[in-house]
């Protein structure tokens, strides 16, 4: 709610075009489910768990691997590595990493980590826009409109975007497409 009230329209349309955009670029239609591992492709991204990071100290990859507090995040840009947490859901990794794409696809600076306490330094206005964005990518608009005149269900909406039925309500209340 605080995202459609924070975010000007014309930021919403634009997002709305990339997540078209993108997937016109993998000749899929607007409807069409976009798989993360799909975009990761196409944006030369590689996609790591902890373990796979090269040099990462052996006690750092064990609090990450142990830990549900953390979602995504990209830790190196030329090239492109993206860091994913393989404790959540096929659901939650594509939301996951649709966000961090979504920070790629509207040029955020990368996130910098405070020397003092480890803890990431992020911009609120850019973490409110790639989630905006990356749930676009997701499930966008068209493709709501598209299975809402298909009368497919909350359930079926969610299974054909690969996306969680949370994310499914969160769409449909910020679009204004009432799904059954
Ligand atoms: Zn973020």
């Amino acid at each position: 709610m605080a995202l459609t009230e924070t975010l000007p329209t014309e930021f919403r349309q634009k997002c709305e075009g990339i997540a078209t955009e993108q997937r016109s670029l993998l000749n899929l239609r607007a409807f069409d489910p976009l798989p993360a591992d799909m975009l990761a492709a196409q944006l030369n991204a590689k996609i790591l768990t902890p373990e796979q990071i090269p040099s990462l100290d052996p006690s750092v990859v064990k609090i990450l691997l142990d830990s549900d507090q953390w979602s995504a995040g990209i830790i190196n840009q030329s090239p492109l590595w993206i860091v994913n947490n393989p404790r959540h859901t096929p659901a939650r990794r594509e939301s996951n990493l649709m966000h961090e794409f979504g920070h790629l696809l509207l040029r955020h600076k990368i996130v910098r980590f405070d020397p003092n306490t480890g803890l990431p330094l992020r911009r609120q206005s850019d973490e409110d826009e790639a989630i905006y964005l990356g749930s676009c990518l997701q499930i966008p608009r068209r493709g709501l409109l598209w299975a809402v005149q298909r009368q497919m269900t909350q359930t079926e909406i969610a299974l054909h975007f690969n996306a969680s039925e949370e994310m499914v309500r969160l769409r449909s209340n910020v679009t204004g497409v009432n799904i059954r």
